[in-house]
């Protein structure tokens, strides 16, 4: 019997969408194509097809505790991904869980909305997270949308925003995918005052589980040991080719193509 060497363990606090776009399985997804181990832990369940959430449920705190103790008593944890909490007690939550991981790098995608435009989550849970999880994590991935609504700025641009939000975290990725323009501008910030910008190419068409993809796909890079700017490049890349592969299973948004179709020959 063949033993491999275990692949980096990254711990995803994220919700369950069934369509398969986004959350956890999104996750799961990209970690398999970075060769990571996803750990995937639920904070709650939405109904939703790829047009849009129609509801959610957060599970108990302590579901989601005993998950997560579960996986970090058991496996070498790398990395851990946030994305949907949808509720001030699960931003708690997590800020407890990361108590017992102390240095383990923290991607967090502040998720408030489906990509259909439905919520996942109040405002106030992004506020939250912007004072108690922010200056835990590595890096947060908000897109511009989310941005202003952790910034309270409504209008502001993406500068405007990371002025603010680097007040809370040491580094942001604010993505650009939400615009109109003919390029897409990613820009990551630092509170050393360094600053990049990733531009590609806009695809067409609207995606559902975008976010979900690069933020895991970054926590992977990350529990490989890649250094920050690397690993945010990779990850954009890799985001934008399964983009630009996705495809449509139902009657609304694209779905990212994570994993190559002949993944199992
Ligand atoms: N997490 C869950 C459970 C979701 O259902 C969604 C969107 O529907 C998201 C995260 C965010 O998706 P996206 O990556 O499109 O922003």
């Amino acid at each position: 019997m063949n033993r491999y060497p275990s692949r980096p363990v990254v711990l995803c606090l994220s919700g369950h969408d069934p369509s398969g776009g986004a959350g956890l399985q999104a996750d799961i997804e990209a970690l398999l194509a970075q060769g990571c181990h996803a750990a995937p832990a639920v904070t709650a369940l939405t109904v939703q097809d790829t047009v849009n959430v129609s509801d959610f449920r957060v599970l108990d705190r302590a579901w989601v505790l005993a998950q997560a103790h579960a996986v970090i008593s058991d496996l070498p944890v790398a990395a851990v991904k946030l994305g949907m909490l949808g509720s001030l007690e699960m931003v708690d939550t997590v800020v407890e869980i990361m108590q017992s991981l102390p240095g383990v790098p923290l991607v967090c995608d502040p998720v408030l909305r489906a990509g259909g435009g439905g919520a996942l989550g109040k405002d106030e849970v992004g506020y939250a997270m912007r004072e108690r999880l922010l200056p835990l994590c590595r890096i947060a991935t908000p897109n511009l949308p989310e941005a202003r609504i952790l910034a309270e700025l409504p209008e502001g641009s993406a500068d405007q925003c990371a002025a603010r939000l680097l007040a809370h975290c040491e580094h942001l990725l604010i993505t650009g995918g939400h615009g109109d323009e003919h390029e897409v501008h990613n820009r990551l910030y630092s509170r050393d005052g360094s600053q990049h910008t990733f531009t590609c190419m806009r695809l067409p068409g609207s995606y559902h589980g975008s976010g979900c993809t690069l933020a895991s796909t970054l926590a992977g890079r990350l529990a490989l040991g890649e250094e920050l700017v690397s690993a945010v490049r990779t990850a954009l890349a890799y985001t934008w080719r399964t983009l630009r592969d996705a495809e449509q299973p139902g009657h609304g948004q694209y779905v990212p193509r994570r994993l190559p179709l002949d993944f199992c020959s």
